[in-house]
């Protein structure tokens, strides 16, 4: 059997499914994924400029490389791949979705169980009373942007490296994997921890892993089905089948 019938048998008797995505679903969307092409940010690497030190040391330019990005991604729509996943939510058991992305493009194609792992690029936290809170502004007219209540600065509510998750969130992203016939992960490097651990959870608990990316990874190895290619394109010969 190839393993395009092999996924469409394991997702259709699964009873729960859970799907780990990463900045790959989206870069078909058109947003550079870390460690892909980004215009002229390139000349920083992420971990220089999404962390709680680098915006101690200049909280404008870490605001002027998310306004960057928040203005790119208030521009680009979700794709095929995040379609299929919201039309199979609909039509598979069980299938909730475990993101690192922080563009919204899940719940914008219509998905409803969506976690956000690493937080969301349109929400802020003011640093001095840790309130969350939406802000659209785009494009940014000052920097860096303050909290309208206090005056003091904001920071992007993300997930920024040597950060922790919200241990709410990760709890209830290891009960969902651990507990998932499935884990179907997209467009991740398997890197970023504790998110590449996510898949493993479900394979020690006698799930199976189906892979999805242009290139293989350190999960390759581990994953039951790799599927090579775009997320779309995977995804739709997917579909096709099911
Ligand atoms: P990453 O940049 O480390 O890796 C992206 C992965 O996607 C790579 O393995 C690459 O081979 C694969 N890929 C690229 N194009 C693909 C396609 N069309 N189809 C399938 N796979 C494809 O991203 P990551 O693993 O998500 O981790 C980096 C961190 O960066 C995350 O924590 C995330 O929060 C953040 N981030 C988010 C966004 C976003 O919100 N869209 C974008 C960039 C980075």
């Amino acid at each position: 059997m190839n393993n395009f019938k092999k996924a469409v048998e394991f997702l259709k008797d699964a009873n729960s499914i859970a799907v780990l995505t990463g900045a790959g679903i989206s870069a078909e969307s058109g947003v550079p994924t870390f460690r892909g092409r980004g215009g002229l940010w390139r000349k920083y690497r992420a971990e220089e400029l999404a962390t709680p030190e680098a915006f101690k040391q200049d909280p404008v330019l870490v605001w002027k490389f998310y306004d960057y990005r928040r203005q790119l991604i208030s521009k680009v729509q979700p794709n095929k791949a995040h379609e299929i996943l919201a039309k199979w939510e609909k039509g598979l058991k069980n299938l909730t979705i475990v993101t690192q992305n922080i563009d919204g493009l899940h719940q914008k194609s219509g998905s409803k169980n969506v976690i956000e792992l690493h937080g969301n690029i349109w929400e802020v936290r003011c640093i001095k009373e840790n309130k969350i809170f939406k802000y659209e502004e785009n494009p940014i007219k000052e920097f860096p942007p303050r909290c309208p209540d206090c005056g003091s600065i904001i920071r992007p509510n993300v997930v920024w490296f040597g950060e922790s998750l919200n241990p709410e969130i990760l709890s209830l992203s290891f009960s969902l994997f651990e507990n998932s016939d499935i884990a179907l992960v997209i467009g991740t490097s398997s890197v970023v921890y504790p998110a590449a651990h996510l898949p493993l959870l479900t394979k020690k608990s006698g799930g199976k892993i189906i892979e999805i990316n242009i290139e293989e990874t350190s999960l390759t190895g581990l994953s039951d089905i790799f599927l090579k290619g775009k997320a779309s394109e995977i995804l739709k010969g997917i579909d096709s089948l099911i």
